[in-house]
């Protein structure tokens, strides 16, 4: 049963950091939701989202999806796609394999996996580069390719790091479009760090508002700048970047 994502209570330090990288930070998504997350440089981020990856382990706290604590979950089995700021292709695979890649990695055989392939990369709008070389692509194109292969793995969770923030700006609100366009083909619970409010604000139905590694605020766009929880969420809501 489809029951959402939960983080409860999560804290994490690294060695030698002025302030605990997370600190019982507790959030949900709904299933279909997409979450902004907002706050300033060194705040938690991008550990909360590799914490939820399964790429760090977390110090307290669990991670639960659709009910399922993922603590003993290994990365590449949790249903999650995370995608950076620069897009990790492999230089060595062209596009088509570069997005099978998980597939095959799974064990599905060459032929269903590229077929399964191209039809990621037409939902990405990259329909017909298959046989491209990656490192020939713009930076836009491979953010495309990036998306279309963490969406292969049908994510439940489609965790973005700071995804469109090396675009310019143009690319960006196309790349803003490409993602509603994925929500509603996919249906996928999205969680995406961004420093840029307004792109926020576009792309998301939730903001999550975070500084040393505890939540400030989770809620609606429109609530975060209308009914902020404290003096210091409209500061950062109300502040220059
Ligand atoms: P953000 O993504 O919001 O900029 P991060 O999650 O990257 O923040 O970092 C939060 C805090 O944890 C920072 O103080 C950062 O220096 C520290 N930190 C993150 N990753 C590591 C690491 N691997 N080793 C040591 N400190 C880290
Ligand atoms: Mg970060």
């Amino acid at each position: 049963m489809r029951q959402g994502l939960v983080v409860q209570g999560l804290s994490k330090s690294f060695k030698g950091a002025p302030h605990p990288a997370l600190e019982e930070f507790s959030l949900s998504l709904a299933p279909g939701s997409c979450t902004a997350v907002l706050g300033p440089s060194g705040s938690g981020k991008s550990t909360l989202l590799r914490t939820v990856a399964g790429l760090e382990i977390p110090d307290r706290g669990s991670v639960l999806l659709d009910g399922q604590d993922l603590a003993t979950v290994r990365p590449e089995r949790r249903g999650m796609a995370m995608v950076f700021q620069r897009p990790l292709l492999f230089p060595h695979l062209n596009v088509l394999d570069n997005v099978a890649f998980a597939a095959r990695i799974r064990g599905v055989p060459r032929r269903r996996a590229r077929a399964d392939a191209e039809s990621f990369l037409e939902l990405v709008q990259m329909q017909g580069t298959g046989r491209r070389a990656v490192t020939g692509l713009s930076g836009g194109q491979q953010q495309r390719v990036a998306i279309a292969r963490g969406l292969a793995a049908r994510p439940a969770v489609l965790l973005l790091d700071e995804p469109f923030s090396a675009l310019d700006p143009e690319l960006r609100s196309a790349m803003h479009e490409l993602l509603s366009h994925v929500r509603e083909q996919l249906n996928p619970m999205v969680l995406m760090v961004t420093h840029d409010r307004d792109e926020a604000s576009a792309v998301a139905d939730q903001l999550a508002l975070i500084s040393e590694g505890t939540l400030l605020q989770h809620s609606s766009v429109e609530a975060m700048y209308t009914r902020p929880v404290s003096l210091q969420v409209s500061r950062l809501m109300g502040g220059t970047n």
